[in-house]
Formats: C-alpha cells, structure tokens, sequence
C-alpha cells in the first residue's frame, strides 16, 4: 500500500472514521485520510485485520485507532460513534464503506435470510452509521462530510445480483434525503460507486476468471486499485468538495456507461 503520494495535508486536524477499514477499499480510504493528515478511527468486524491498518498509519506518525463494530448492530454503531468523539473529540469525516456481496444467485435461489444479511449490512447499516454520525456532527456543530460505498450495479444490471443492487441502490434515494435535511447543519452527505476493483470481494466474485470480461467493458482497460475509490472518498471531505452534496459518483473506469461495446 503506498504512503508516499503526494499529501498537501488537507485534513491536519480534522478526525475520519471508516469502516469495513480492515482490507480492500476502507484500507485504502483509511490510508488516505491519515495521508491528508486526519486522524483515523478504523472499524471493523476483525481485530487483527485493523490493527494492521492502524499500524500502517501509525508508522506514518499519525494517529489511528481500532474500534471492532458490526454495522449491522446498532449498539455497536453507536458506541462506534461515540468511541470516535471520545477518543479525539471531533467527528468530520465518516466513510460508510463495509459491505458484503451475499448470495449472488437467481432470485428463485435465494432465501428471506440472504435479503436480510446483504440488506441488513447494506442499507440498513448504513443508514444506522449515518443516524449516529449525523447526531454527533450536530452536536459538535462543525458540520462535517458523509461518504458511503454504493456500487456500480446500482446502475448496471447484474444478474445474479438483485438483492446486492436492491441495497447499494437504496443509498441514492437515502442520501438525497439526508442532503436536503442536513445541509442546512453544513453535513454533506455523498456516495461513491465502484466498478470492479481488486479487493478481497472481488477475488469472491471471480477474480482471475472474471477479470479479462470486466476489463474488456471497462473503457479505461483496468481493474481498479483499492486507491481509485478511497482517493474519491477523501476527496469529497475536505473543503475542495465544500459545495457537493446529494450526489452518487461512479468511479468505475467507465464501466457502467451505457452504450455499445
Ligand atoms: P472487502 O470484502 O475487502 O471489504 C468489505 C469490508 O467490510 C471487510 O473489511 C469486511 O470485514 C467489512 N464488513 C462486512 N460486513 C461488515 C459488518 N457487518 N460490520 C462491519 N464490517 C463489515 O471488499 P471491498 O471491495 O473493499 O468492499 C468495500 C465496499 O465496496 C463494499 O461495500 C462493497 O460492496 C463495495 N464495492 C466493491 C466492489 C469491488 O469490485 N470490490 C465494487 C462495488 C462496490
């Protein structure tokens, strides 16, 4: 993982939280903030595995910590949250990136219990982060930027996938709710949609077999890097990206452009 592209240290001060932070894009994204030198909670289901991303950041000289949270678990969530508040006192930035895959079969093959994993980790995991972050950050009165993980196939339709699309699509219309209601504390509120990027879920779905198909429909010619998709999700936190809010990016290499290929 690199540490050492170029930071301007947009972020010097300011405290993240990600979760899903212990392999794959949250990794990357949690790297990435530290670079622009915010502060770093890192959750996750797996103690060892973000303790190895906070140490990445720690050898960096800053501050990260570990918190093991279940996004599934509202308990869990809000002690996520008030961890974060606890530890460095502020909460600017929240990258809602843990997810799961589930069953990706055809719809006669899958269960109520696989709609209620993928949806409950999904959607409603997400939405539970994002009560509590939102509650914090009113609290704190600094406002503050939320970007959660969607999916390509939210747009592009995958068989096998309609539960997995059913929750990442349920993010667009969520956000653009929360826009409207918290712009008006200065919280912005984003998503990012990723093509196929190399990480653990996508070894899961595929990997080597899959990649020479997905690359042929990518018009950038690539899998994506983990990087690709933190780099946007930092991106949109600090003041550059001041004026943004509601939105859903792709950030796909072009994948999920309708057209002819
Ligand atoms: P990944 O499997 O490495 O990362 C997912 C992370 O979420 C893991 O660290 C996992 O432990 C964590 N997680 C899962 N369930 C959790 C729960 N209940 N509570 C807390 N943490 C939980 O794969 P990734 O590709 O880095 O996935 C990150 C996000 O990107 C996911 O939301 C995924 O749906 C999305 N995504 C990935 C791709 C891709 O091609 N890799 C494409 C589109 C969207």
């Amino acid at each position: 993982m690199q540490m050492d592209n170029i930071s301007s240290q947009r972020l010097k001060g300011r405290v993240a939280l990600v979760t899903g932070g212990g392999s794959g894009i949250g990794r990357a994204a949690a790297i990435a903030y530290a670079r622009e030198g915010a502060a770093v909670v890192v959750a996750g289901r797996r103690q060892r595995e973000i303790d190895e991303t906070i140490a990445m950041i720690t050898a960096t000289g800053v501050e990260a910590t570990a918190v093991v949270a279940d996004v599934a678990n509202s308990d869990e969530v809000k002690a996520l949250v008030q961890a974060a508040v606890d530890r460095f006192g502020r909460l600017d930035a929240a990258f809602n990136n843990a997810g799961i895959e589930g069953k990706m079969a055809p719809i006669t093959e899958q269960s109520e219990a696989d709609f209620n994993d993928v949806v409950g980790i999904n959607l409603r995991g997400v939405w539970l982060d994002m009560k509590y972050e939102i509650e914090a950050m009113i609290a704190l009165g600094n406002g503050g930027s939320i970007v959660n993980t969607s999916s390509f196939v939210a747009r592009a339709g995958q068989a096998g996938a309609s539960i997995y699309a059913a929750s990442k699509g349920g993010l667009e219309g969520m956000i653009r709710a929360l826009a409207v209601e918290v712009g008006p504390k200065q919280i912005r509120v984003n998503n990012v949609l990723p093509g196929a990027i190399k990480t653990p879920m996508f070894d899961r779905l595929g990997g080597e077999a899959a990649t020479s198909t997905v690359v042929k429909f990518t018009p950038l010619g690539r899998l994506g890097e983990p990087a690709d998709v933190g780099d946007v999700a930092v991106w949109l936190s600090p003041d550059e990206a001041r004026f943004v809010t509601g939105q859903s990016l792709l950030v796909d290499g072009g994948i999920a452009i309708p057209g002819i290929r």
